[in-house]
């Protein structure tokens, strides 16, 4: 426990912040480290808002990461120079106060919900084309945004999932290798693979599909599913 006259601070009794420095940072160049270096032990703080924040050093990025034993937040932070004579990577890990850390972690949440609501509300959009366009090239972009989100942040997109399957009989199927029904089929059996209802889920919606035209990516499909 923290004592009342702040003579110790949380992290200074935690089996994982202790052996963190309230900065610590390495600098890269042409994949040569330099710098004291950030402690392995700062893999376990976990990271706020994830999937929607990480720490990929892929390009300049920022994140904030809580201890999970004794709640110290760290801002987390990467720029990345691109160089002809080797990329410069400078990667900094810098200790919050307790308050700094409640109101970056509340600052961090807050931005997760907005982004949360939006894909709700461009997602409802996309549905509802889903649901009235016959024009290939919007059912695709309908399809790209909802495969996105759900690729990158984990978005549940049960919500879409008629719509999704009824864009199998609205979409022109004018190819052998038509890209819009492969575009539904990737979705849909990601979709179908994460779990037994959501298969059932799909599955069902494919049997209400009614008509004598069904392009050929439906049994496709069902096909696919079926082996799972
Ligand atoms: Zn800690």
């Amino acid at each position: 426990m923290v004592p009342e006259n702040g003579a110790k601070k949380p992290w200074e009794g935690c089996s994982i912040c202790s052996s963190i420095p309230d900065h610590a940072y390495e600098f890269w160049k042409a994949g040569v480290c330099d710098g004291p270096g950030i402690p392995a032990v700062s893999a376990k703080l976990a990271i706020i808002g994830a999937p929607y924040f990480d720490d990929s050093t892929s390009g300049s990025n920022s994140c904030i990461k809580r201890c999970p034993e004794c709640g110290t937040a760290y801002r987390w932070t990467t720029e990345y120079e691109y160089l002809v004579n080797g990329s410069e990577d400078d990667i900094n890990l810098v200790r919050l106060s307790p308050e700094e850390g409640e109101k970056a972690v509340a600052d961090v949440l807050h931005s997760v919900a907005v982004q949360k609501k939006l894909f709700q509300v461009e997602g409802a959009r996309r549905v509802h084309l889903l649901k009235t366009s016959t024009t290939n090239r919007i059912i695709s972009e309908a399809v790209g945004y909802l495969d996105h989100g759900q690729l990158c942040h984990d978005e549940d997109i049960t919500f879409a999932v008629p719509a999704l399957v009824g864009a199998f009989t609205r979409h022109v199927h004018d190819a052998k290798d038509c890209y819009t029904g492969k575009q539904l089929i990737w979705m849909l059996s990601r979709y179908a693979e994460k779990s037994k209802e959501h298969a059932k889920r799909v599955f069902d919606a494919l049997q209400g599909l009614t008509g004598k035209d069904l392009p050929p990516e439906v049994e496709e499909l069902v096909e696919c599913i079926k082996k799972k």
